[in-house]
Order: C-alpha cells, then structure tokens, then sequence
C-alpha cells in the first residue's frame, strides 16, 4: 500500500499518470486527516465545498493532455487570498462572513495548473505577529507539539503541511510570516523576490514588503509550487516583468556567515549550536564558507517596525465599517468608523495602526518615516555589495525554538524579536527561504535561513536542496 500522503509533488504526479490511484483517492486522505487532527491543530478555518468541481477539472487536464505538476495537488491558501465565491476574513473580525468577488492572481494561477483548492489556513489577524495567537478564530496549534506555537503568521499554512493536511500551501511573508512558521512547524518556506509573485487579491498588510511564497516538505515541492506561481501579472502595478528578472549564471558555493549579527542579544544557545553544526554540513558538501560584515543589519528590525505600521495605517483605513466586512451600530458617520474599528479590530492591529498613523502625523514624518526609508535605501546596497563575493548569507531562521502559548503575547517587544533573521529580505526584497534544520533537545524544530540576491531564486533552491542532502548524511 502506498502512503498517499508521504509522496513528494513529482511522484504523486507520476502515479497519477501510471493511474495507481486517483485525484479523489488522494484528495481524501487529506481531507481524512483534516476531519482527524483539524479539531484540535485548528490549522483550517474552512474546508471549501466545491473539491468535487476542481478534481473533475484536473482530471480533464489529465484526459486531454495539459495537465502540469500541481494538477490534481491537495493545497490551501493562507486566509488572506482572495477565491471567488469564498469567504476569506484575514483572521479578523472585522471581515467576519466577507466573500471575495474576485480571484487572486495566485488563485488564478493555481486554478490554470488544475491544483485542487482544499481551504483556507488560520494566520495572524491582518498578518500581525509571530504565532497565529492573534486570529480572531482561535489559535493554531504546532503539529510537532501542541503545547507550543506554530509561529506565524502564516501558522495555519505550516501547520497545515506539517500535520498531512495538504501536500504544499501557500503563505505570505510581510517580516517573515512564512519562513518563521515553516521553521517553527520542521517545514520548508520560502519567500520570493520582491515583485516576483502577484500582490493582486491579496489583503495587503505593509505593500512594499508583502510577498506570497510556498510551503512544502521537501525544497523540491516549494520550487514546483513557486515555478507554477511566478509570472508578471499586469493586475499588480509592483509585479515585475519576465525580461527583467536577470539570473547570474553559475553557483561559486560560497556562502557568508554575519558574524557580528549571530552575536545579537537574545540568541538561544542551542539554536547557535545547530548553527555551527549547519555550517558544517554545508562544508562538507563543498561549500567555502567566509566571515562578512554587515554593520548595518541590526538596524533591519527597526526600519521594519516603522516602515510597516506605516503602510498599514494606510491599508487597513478602508475597513471603515461602510466598503467591506462588519459594521457596528451608530448614530453618526464618524461614528460608524469609531466603534467598527474599536469593536472588530484586534490588541495588535490597533496598537499598529495608531503607531503607524503616529508616525505619518505632520512633523514625525520626518523625523521617523523618511529616515527609516533612507536606512531602508543602505541596508539594501549593503546587502547588493556582498551578494557580489557570495551567493547566499545564512543565519537561523529565528533566534529561539517555538515557544509555548502566552509565553511573548504580552510583551510586543519580544514577540518581534522573532523577526530579527527574517526582516532583512523583505527590507531589501530579495528572495529567503527556510529549511529545517534539525531539533532541540526537546525535539522542536529548528530552520536554517537561506537570502539570496534578487532574482537568485534557483540558486536558492540549489543549496536549499544541497543542505537537505547533507542533513540526510
Ligand atoms: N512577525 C512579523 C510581524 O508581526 C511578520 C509578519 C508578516 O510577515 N506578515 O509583523
């Protein structure tokens, strides 16, 4: 008996096409596990009712010659996508019941390549936070261990990959929403270049820093899903041309490693320790390995954390009570925004749009949003000048193991700390990825975090595939 579920993108494909069994059969043991383990991990807020209709799609492709990889491939969307006909409420109250009227440019995608659609993964309200505990649909927990976190925001995407609920998901990845949680849950999550991977029907958090990217368990299933994902998209004005998305030719297999940024307050000792042991697989096959400097690195999280308030104060001013979602009952006009706003957000949404609209007011603007951008601008070709003698940096993918419920909810400051390895791609919007690196003593899952360039997305997947062979040795 073959394990239905234990099969990677291509093999799936290939038994589909010896006929060994059908999209239906596959499909249902997904959905077996999700009636299973969904009640406890919560990784799903939806399980969509239109399955049938999309493997009768796939299985046409398969009849008539166009099917692709992802035809007939259990997957879910984070529930900031937008699928016509579905709900979709970015785990907020706020768009409680709210259905879309459009596809996304990665639904329609998706949608082309005959994927079947299983449903929609909890997250973070409005992708706010690093532990899907901010949702307003309960938390989700870690497949691995539910006593713990599965990190967030994409939580319900990781979580949902890690516990056999679908073969790949897609996340999004605003500070590190996607790699974060693939670490936290023993996952593969990657995100793209900047402008790579359409915006378009995707409930924006901070614009200039959102991405979608996939999920999966093996490096090799996110490149299928990413491949069947990137494409220009005339939809989304940030959406980058094919002709412009230039590749370097050849792997030098030189890797940097920021020192002086490992040396950061707060790293957890055993997430060193699997560091320094990462480091060392990755010279045994063949990697050189050199010490860089990026002095102004550390400065990432703090341009992150006013840039992005920033934008969302400017994004989330239309949920207003009147255009979309939940509206509460009120006696005026400003009224009506007030107690919509005051009733439907969450804590951390609304701690984020007053900093944001603090930080645009008329004489902080200066002082805060325009410097931040001019930092923004330098860490950037700091990071351009380095990636011409490496092709890639690595650190961790977050500076401490998963944590446990509660344990940083109450103390904002350390909850963004998750985002110190992390912040720095989406500042500079090159593309990321996480790739599990082993456990704690404890047996929670550790990540490797793998920047490359723009554009340098292969080479990405090439040492994310090197580095899952040595782990294996
Ligand atoms: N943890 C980060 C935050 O809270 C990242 C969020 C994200 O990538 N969407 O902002």
């Amino acid at each position: 008996m073959i394990d239905l579920k234990a099969l990677t993108i291509e093999k799936t494909h290939e038994h589909f096409k010896n006929g060994d069994f059908t999209i239906t059969d596959l499909v249902n043991a997904y959905l077996d596990v999700i009636k299973e383990k969904n009640k406890d991990i919560n990784a799903y807020l939806e399980v969509y009712t239109d399955i049938k209709e999309q493997i009768k799609n796939a299985e046409e492709m398969f009849a008539n010659g166009t099917s692709t990889l992802m035809t007939g491939i259990p997957i879910a969307l984070k529930d900031n996508m937008l699928f016509t006909g579905h709900t979709v409420s970015a785990g907020s109250k706020i768009l409680d019941g709210y259905v879309a009227t459009y596809d996304a440019g990665v639904v329609k995608q998706l949608k082309s390549k005959g994927a079947i659609i299983l449903g929609r993964a909890n997250m973070d309200e409005f992708a706010m936070g690093s532990s899907t505990e901010t949702s307003a649909y309960g938390v989700t927990r870690n497949p691995v261990n539910r006593d713990y976190v599965p990190g967030g925001t994409s939580g319900g995407s990781a979580a949902a990959v890690a516990m056999d609920g679908a073969l790949v998901t897609l996340g999004s990845d605003t500070g590190g929403s996607i790699r974060q949680p693939a670490s936290f849950c023993g996952v593969v999550g990657m995100k793209p270049t900047y402008g790579n991977v359409s915006r378009f029907g995707i409930i924006a958090m901070a614009s200039s820093l959102d991405q979608v990217g996939p999920m999966g368990k093996t490096v090799r299933d996110v490149e299928i899903l990413y491949n069947a994902i990137n494409d220009h998209d005339t939809d989304d004005s940030t959406s980058i041309p094919n002709e412009l998305r230039i590749k370097k030719d050849k792997l030098k297999k030189v890797i940097g490693v920021p020192k002086d940024f490992l040396l950061s307050d707060g790293i957890n000792k055993e997430v060193i320790k699997n560091f320094e042991e990462s480091c060392k697989k990755l010279e045994k096959e063949g990697y050189t390995l050199v010490d860089i400097s990026l002095p102004l690195i550390k400065y990432s999280l703090a341009v992150y954390y006013i840039v992005m308030p920033a934008e969302v104060s400017s994004n989330l001013a239309r949920f207003d009570g009147i255009r979309y979602g939940q509206s509460a009952p009120a006696d005026s006009i400003y009224d009506v925004y007030a107690k919509t706003r005051g009733a439907f957000f969450g804590k951390e949404v609304r701690r984020r749009i007053l900093l944001g609209t603090y930080i645009l007011s008329h004489g902080y603007y200066d002082a805060y949003y325009n410097k931040a951008v001019n930092v923004r601008e330098l860490i950037k070709a700091e990071l351009a000048q380095v990636f011409e003698k490496v092709d890639a940096i690595i650190t961790p993918t977050v500076p401490f193991p998963p944590f446990k419920f509660g344990e940083k909810l109450k103390d904002p400051i350390a909850m963004y700390m998750s985002d110190l390895f992390t912040v720095p791609a989406n500042i500079a919007g090159v593309p990321a990825m996480s790739v599990p690196s082993g456990k704690t003593e404890e047996g929670l899952p550790l990540g490797l975090h793998i920047m490359t360039a723009h554009f340098q997305e292969d080479i990405l997947f090439a040492i994310g595939k090197d580095f899952e062979n040595a782990l294996k040795n």
